[in-house]
């Protein structure tokens, strides 16, 4: 029964399994066991998802950022059945395999410079840790064992393991946890609408630009191993830096031999309307690349790094000194994934995702600006695909207050009930839909997303609270 339509059960049942037995990510332990809020989500096509009620919704995050070419896409669930049955695995510590081989010379194609070479892990996570774990690896050989130190930003997001968590700098991630932070080094974010009273927006990169340089002198540059950054802050609420601040920051790691990882795992695969964002769009070759999400647009995990020739030839062929790369999974680069991967990049070229987006975001972009003469609404951007619509009460608060987050969770449940996900991060209503999306879907978004914030603006007032 399960093989041919999906579970027996009903709704209520699957319901009370979950909140029996499931935990899930960032659960809220003192929900556990309850009803706790999560919705559960039954099917899906194109840029819409059903719940196990029936409600149908446009995906306003992509899931996480992730469904680019849309859900239901049969070219991708048949290379993914075709390969099951091909071959379902291959230990990738001892074999290789076709689909990974070919996907690996896809993404090299894609990547800029000479980013030629491709490691595979499982996700955005696995990417990240292991770009940082080649860094080790990397300094180790050279015989520079004090160069180890990452630097990365206040708000960045790079990933759940013991090494990506530790780098990443929300605050709301850490309570409760250790961190492995006696090799990472925080500068502030490049958050232009929280920058300093009174600082014009070219100050503020001299500024951050300023910071970086002190930090690595501070720390000294032959301690400092990589600088690692997304190019627009995703989860920190698409945070887009100055115009000029990778490339005044890659010229700094160049002169002190620091590697820079463009954590690409958001912007990779067409949601700045390119397959990588780091050339296009931010004018810099950097020497890694990670990249996840949209390289399977969800269907499948997968993630990986890619990464210059020139960085790589250093520590291979006759500079290797007898090393092993000893970093990977049973999971690196499976083939399924992979296969996935490749009928992925089809429907793109078929689709010619990468024009459309080219042509569809500036429409996007200036429906959500709309959303700003509401005056619930703070600050409104994005670039690409990706847009943020941050709820602030108080525009003389720096940062984000409580109130404000909560405020975005009633912005969040009327949108749910009007037809649109949100999932809000903090006070911030951040939207990365499927790239397929169309005019007449944005529409219908922004619509729904401006009468919620109309329906919190009146109940605020109605409650006295604003
Ligand atoms: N890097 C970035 C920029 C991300 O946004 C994420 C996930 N949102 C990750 C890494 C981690 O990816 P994953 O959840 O697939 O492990």
């Amino acid at each position: 029964m399960y093989i041919e339509k999906g579970s027996q059960w009903n709704a209520a049942e699957l319901e009370t399994a979950a909140h029996e037995h499931l935990i899930s990510p960032a659960e809220e332990m003192a929900k556990l066991g309850t009803s706790g809020g999560r919705p559960m989500f039954a099917s899906a096509d194109g840029v819409y998802i059903w719940d196990n009620r029936g409600h149908k919704l446009l995906d306003g995050p992509g899931g996480m950022w992730c469904t680019q070419v849309g859900y239901n896409s049969k070219p991708i669930a048949d290379a993914i059945s075709a390969q099951a049955l091909r071959l379902c695995y291959n230990s990738p510590w001892y074999s290789l395999s076709g689909p990974a081989a070919e996907l690996s010379k896809r993404i090299s194609d894609f990547a800029p410079g000479d980013l030629n070479h491709v490691f595979f892990t499982t996700g955005g996570s696995s990417a990240v840790d292991s770009a940082l774990r080649f860094v080790q690896f990397y300094n180790n050989v050279l015989g520079r064992p004090t160069k180890k130190a990452i630097i990365c930003r206040i708000d960045g997001y790079h990933g759940s393991t013991h090494l990506t968590a530790a780098c990443s700098g929300r605050a709301g991630n850490r309570p409760n946890f250790d961190l492995a932070l006696e090799n990472v080094s925080f500068i502030s974010a490049p958050n232009v609408f929280r920058r300093p009273k009174g600082m014009t927006e070219a100050q503020f990169l001299d500024h951050l630009i300023a910071g970086f340089e002190e930090r690595v002198n501070t720390l000294g540059p032959d301690n400092v191993g990589a600088f690692l950054a997304e190019p627009l802050l995703a989860s920190g609420g698409i945070l887009i830096p100055p115009k000029g601040y990778h490339a005044r920051i890659l010229e700094i790691c160049r002169k002190h031999d620091i590697l820079y990882i463009s954590d690409e795992v958001v912007t990779g695969f067409g949601r700045c309307g390119h397959w990588f964002a780091s050339e296009e769009v931010f004018d810099i070759v950097p020497d890694i690349i990670t990249f996840a999400k949209g390289v399977t647009s969800g269907y499948v995990p997968l993630g990986g790094f890619v990464i210059s020739d020139k960085v790589l030839s250093r520590v291979s062929g006759e500079n290797a000194k007898g090393s092993y790369y000893t970093n990977g999974y049973t999971y690196s680069g499976h083939p399924v994934s992979c296969a996935a991967a490749l009928a992925n990049i089809e429907v793109f070229e078929r689709d010619n995702i990468l024009e459309h987006v080219r042509d569809i975001a500036p429409y996007f972009q200036e429906k959500l600006q709309e959303l700003k003469t509401l005056p619930l609404v703070g600050d409104v951007r994005g670039t690409g695909l990706l847009g943020c619509v941050e709820c602030v009460t108080n525009p003389e608060d720096t940062e984000a207050s409580e109130f404000d987050k909560q405020v975005a969770l009633r912005v969040d449940r009327y949108c749910y009930e009007g037809g649109l996900i949100v999932r809000p991060i903090g006070s911030m209503c951040v939207l990365s839909p499927a790239l397929i999306i169309t005019k007449e879907q944005i529409d219908e978004m922004v619509r729904i997303l401006r009468d919620s914030i109309v329906k919190v603006q009146d109940e605020l007032k109605a409650e006295g609270l604003w």
